[in-house]
């Protein structure tokens, strides 16, 4: 992982509730209560509770903070006056991953993603490589 926080075993509560607090601090939004659930397999956010639960059979947990945490700000920014994968959370995610990665984004798991989300991600990525490529003189 990227993050100085955290090492390379998997993220208990304490390590995703800190994350969740950098998160609302640089992003500015209120705090979210996270819980673990051991029997559900989706993801999910609740925006009446500003709750995110994470299953423990997450193999990748962090980056399904990251995704829900998209929720959250795209609800407190947007109140989902957009569908729940459209261009806002699709830009917010962007964004938390290019934070989370410390600008590379190209760590994250994109091809776990919802299609939508992944083609946004690839399209960004695409475009960063090649930003990058003219920095270096390749093109
Ligand atoms: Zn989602």
């Amino acid at each position: 992982m990227a993050f100085e926080l955290f090492d390379k075993r998997k993220p208990g509560l304490k390590e995703l509730e800190k994350l969740s607090k950098r998160m609302s601090r640089k992003f500015k939004v209120d705090k979210t209560w996270i819980k673990i659930g051991h029997k559900q397999r989706a993801l999910q956010y609740f925006s009446i509770t500003d709750t995110i639960l994470i299953t423990s059979r997450a193999i990748f947990p962090i980056e399904h903070l990251l995704h829900e945490f998209a929720h959250h700000i795209v609800y407190h920014k947007h109140y989902y006056r957009t569908g729940p994968h459209r261009k806002p959370f699709q830009k917010t995610l962007w964004k938390l991953v290019m934070w989370y990665y410390k600008g590379n984004p190209e760590k994250y798991n994109w091809v776990n993603e919802y299609p939508r989300v992944a083609a946004y991600g690839f399209k960004r990525l695409s475009g960063l490589n090649k930003r990058r490529a003219n920095l270096a003189g390749l093109n």
